[in-house]
């Protein structure tokens, strides 16, 4: 199979050096291999919208050298590539889901605490509910018993007890589906071989994995990157002035000078060489 990666940033209106980072190793790690980079937006967060962020995203792909070989202005087949223009994507395999057993209708109003009551609601029930046009989301459908576990290539093999992972939302009351649900179908209906993210999503992954053996689809290998913290061990927040790549060229550095530092945010080469271009850790 071909490896295939993908870049997924929200439009948030910066680039923080961590979403950077995983830019770049997904770029490395694809064309490393004369695999394909992807670049898909994320924009299901219609709150979060920023004007402009997401021709900003494209800037710093340019300016960073960081080509992509699909995404919203490069179409290769399995688009679009903007989250907010798969709405009817996302819809059809929800239905789906929910005819698997994967996922059920919630019509509960606010955070769940327990079990969900709308899972005991019969076929006729739930009908009326949605003929009667009462407000509800999609929620995944979870047991209770049993564990769950997937690999990491960083974190090496992980297991959770099922009654620890809450049943999340899928699909918001505007219609929306969070990212827990998008980026499952859109990883899987893209190919991408080799997922690369934050290790935020590390403790959601479970439930990723719910989602796959659901659809019966083969997961894809995950490599989960961690934080990129200051010298306090803290989270590198906006406010430090240095947490995005916008900050650093504000500041003067060159952006080949931040890719190659980026890079050994979480690497470092065998013979402490510190001084690559973008082709060199490709090769590297
Ligand atoms: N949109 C997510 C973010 O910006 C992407 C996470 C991922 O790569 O799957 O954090």
């Amino acid at each position: 199979m071909k490896m295939r990666t993908r870049f997924a940033p929200s439009p948030t209106g910066y680039m923080h050096i961590g979403n950077l980072r995983t830019a770049l190793y997904c770029y490395l790690i694809a064309k490393h291999d004369h695999g394909d980079f992807i670049l898909r937006i994320e924009d299901t967060d219609q709150q979060r919208e920023v004007e402009g962020a997401i021709d900003l995203i494209y800037q710093v792909m340019e300016e960073t050298g960081l080509h992509y070989d699909e995404g919203p202005d490069i179409d290769g087949g399995v688009g679009p590539y903007i989250q907010s223009q798969r709405l009817d994507i996302y819809h059809e395999y929800a239905q789906k889901l929910i005819d698997l057993g994967g996922a059920h209708y919630c019509f509960c109003e606010g955070e769940l605490e327990g079990e969900d009551p709308c899972l005991h609601l019969s076929q006729q029930e739930i009908q009326d509910k949605l003929d009667a046009g009462i407000s509800h989301v999609i929620r995944q459908t979870i047991p209770t018993t049993g564990t769950t576990s997937f690999d990491d290539e960083v974190y090496g093999h992980i297991e959770v007890e099922n009654k620890t992972l809450n049943e999340g939302i899928l699909i918001k009351s505007d219609g929306y589906p969070t990212y827990n649900f998008a980026n499952v179908i859109d990883d899987h209906l893209m190919n991408i071989s080799h997922v690369v993210r934050g290790n935020e999503y590390l403790s959601s992954a479970p439930k990723y994995t719910h989602l796959y053996k659901a659809f019966g689809w083969e997961e894809p290998k995950y490599i989960h990157c961690p934080l990129i913290t200051n010298e306090e061990h803290q989270k590198l927040s906006k406010r430090s002035g240095h947490s995005s790549y916008e900050d650093l060229i504000e500041q003067g550095f060159v952006p080949e000078a931040v890719v190659n530092f980026v890079a050994l945010l979480g690497w470092s080469s065998p013979d402490n060489r510190e001084i690559f271009s973008l082709e060199e850790l490709v090769e590297a």
